[in-house]
């Protein structure tokens, strides 16, 4: 049965639950998520995706995963991929079968023909310039074509033609025959089919030299696959009207009904495909899965989860209204959901060596720290201490600002899971920097708190013998406007773009439990954030980790400030 009462419900749940109760659709319940393979799916995706995928589930239906690929100059075989594997790592499941709206050009080619024997289509060899001239604006009627009124014989001749490929590119075109005053423009009559020469379609291939246009294609794909809900976002209201008036005119099978959401958007970020490819093809990002990219692909390789997603889509919830989403909102999913699951390591990202001078030299023992604060399943591991240290070098402060708690001559403070320390030399270069410090331990403080002694500050360090060199990437946002592509002030999101969104660092050494790091695994490094193992590069030989998030919401603190 139905396991729908956790989730809270929305007004498309409400729809369906309605058609149910009056068994529309034989009970029934078929939905799809029909991306164009000409980019990487975005976070944005991600909702469309979690909602589709989201109703099959929850009311026993199906959702298939069509690829909408009509446009094949600008589509091709590397994010047919990147999709697929995007949408099984959100943990969707699109059964034996993937759909191509390109298994159905014989099907939506016969289709096109019946429109122009009922003398519903027509072929217009009307230029580009001509057709925008023709169609009128908002607030005046267009005027038909000249060839409008052509016999069916004479646009069953002229279509056959332009599938044989007599015709050149940009010369003829298929429209639907509709209304050339009607107040809604999409219902101007509508090319459905363009010419196209040349393409060699990741599917097809060369067969095709006809492309049918999204409107026609995507409803008829619909009818054919049974869908019962066509969910999709609120840019498509107005072609509402030309998806019925197809499956009506063509009194297809099945007629779907088409629901339109609002499309997520993000602070600090854009969604637009267009935009995004921009970004990579320009050299703007590393590539479609630069951390920094709004990108599933993106949000994979710096660390976010899957479960953090579907969280963050719960959150969000499925409604009609437009608005944007704080970046906080994302953050905190994510934040929640590595700190139940992500084991604590230490982490020295700027170090500062010490040297503990009452330690013997070459001598090593091993402490034992939890992997988690509260959570015992994540047990224990072994830490190798030693005579020499790093910690970090923001925590020690040679003229200390008030309530410092850390580091400073002469003091002492608690490495964490092992004893207390006291700085009692300083050592400088030429240049008056810090480069070493002598500190003596007290054997007597691990796992005590020393008698009479005020020890408040703790920090993390590691062996400088045992420490794996890493290179460690603090990722900021991309844009520095909330609505980059929206900003009001002339600008265009290129110029809102972060110049310091990327801050690398070449020498950090983590502890040498990281070793066993699996590529892709998230850690909390403690008192500096999440962290996770990049999957699949390396820097010179060393490991690298990309920061996920931060331990709270910095950003929440500077935006107060201003
Ligand atoms: P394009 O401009 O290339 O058409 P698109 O973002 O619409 O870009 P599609 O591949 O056509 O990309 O989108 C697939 C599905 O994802 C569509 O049903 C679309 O409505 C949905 N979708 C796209 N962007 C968002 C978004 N920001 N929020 C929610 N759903 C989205
Ligand atoms: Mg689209």
């Amino acid at each position: 049965m139905r396991d729908i009462e956790s989730k809270p419900s929305n007004f498309i749940r409400h729809i369906i639950d309605e058609d149910l109760k009056n068994n529309k659709n034989g009970g029934r319940v078929a939905t799809r998520f029909p991306p164009e393979p000409n980019g990487y799916l975005h976070i944005g995706h991600a909702k469309s995706i979690l909602l589709n995928f989201g109703l099959a589930e929850d009311y026993n239906g199906t959702c298939n995963l069509r690829f909408d690929d009509t446009n094949p100059h600008k589509e091709n075989i590397e994010f047919v991929e990147a999709i697929k594997n995007d949408v099984a790592w959100l943990g969707c499941d699109w059964g034996d079968q993937v759909y191509f709206s390109s298994d159905y050009f014989d099907a939506l080619y016969d289709f096109a023909v019946q429109l122009i024997k009922k003398e519903k289509a027509y072929i217009c060899d009307l230029n580009a310039e001509e057709m925008r001239a023709y169609r009128g604006t908002l607030t005046e009627a267009g005027k038909d074509s000249p060839y409008r009124e052509r016999t069916v014989e004479e646009n069953l001749d002229l279509f056959a033609r332009m599938k044989a490929g007599e015709f050149e590119d940009g010369s003829k075109v298929l429209r639907a025959k509709i209304d050339m005053a009607s107040p809604n423009i999409n219902m101007r009559d509508p090319t459905l089919y363009r010419i196209r020469h040349g393409v060699v379609h990741h599917q097809t291939g060369a067969a095709w030299c006809l492309y049918p246009m999204y409107d026609f294609t995507h409803c008829i794909s619909d009818a054919l696959e049974g869908i019962t809900h066509s969910v999709c976002t609120l840019e498509f209201e107005d072609h509402r009207p030309l998806y019925n008036w197809f499956l009506d005119t063509l009194e297809t099978e099945n007629h779907p009904q088409q629901i339109e959401f609002s499309r997520l958007n993000l602070e600090h970020t854009i969604t637009s495909k267009r935009k995004l490819t921009e970004l990579v093809d320009n050299g703007h990002v590393e590539g479609w899965d630069d951390p920094r990219m709004p990108t599933i692909a993106g949000l994979r390789r710096r660390g976010c989860t899957p479960a953090a997603l579907r969280e963050f889509c719960q959150r969000i919830g499925v409604t009609k209204s437009e608005n944007v989403v704080e970046m906080a909102v994302l953050e905190g999913c994510i934040r929640d959901d590595l700190n139940k699951n992500a084991p604590r390591r230490m982490a020295v990202l700027h170090p500062l060596k010490i040297v503990i001078t009452n330690y013997p030299e070459d001598q090593f023992e091993e402490l034992e720290a939890a992997n988690h604060p509260q959570d015992e399943s994540f047990g224990m591991r072994k830490l190798p201490f030693g005579r020499e240290l790093y910690i970090d070098q923001e925590d020690f402060k040679e003229v200390p600002p008030k309530k410092y708690k850390r580091l400073i001559p002469g003091g002492e403070v608690r490495l964490r899971n092992a004893y207390v320390i006291r700085c009692d030399e300083v050592i400088k270069d030429a240049h008056d920097n810090v480069i070493e410090l002598h500190c003596t331990y007290d054997a007597d403080t691990h796992g005590k708190n020393p008698e009479g002694r005020k020890v408040k500050g703790v920090i993390h360090w590691v062996s400088a013998k045992h420490a794996i060199e890493a290179e460690v990437r603090l990722y900021d946002r991309l844009f520095n406007h909330p609505t980059p592509d929206n900003s009001k002030d002339g600008k265009t999101y290129i110029d809102h773009l972060n110049p310091q969104s990327l801050l690398t660092l070449t020498h950090c050494y983590l502890e040498p439990t990281l070793i066993d790091a699996t590529p892709g695994e998230q850690f909390q490094f403690e008192r500096e954030g999440y962290y996770s193992l990049d999957p699949m590069h390396q820097a010179n030989n060393k490991p690298i980790y990309n920061r996920t998030v931060t331990l709270r919401d910095t950003w929440a603190k500077i935006e107060k400030r201003r």
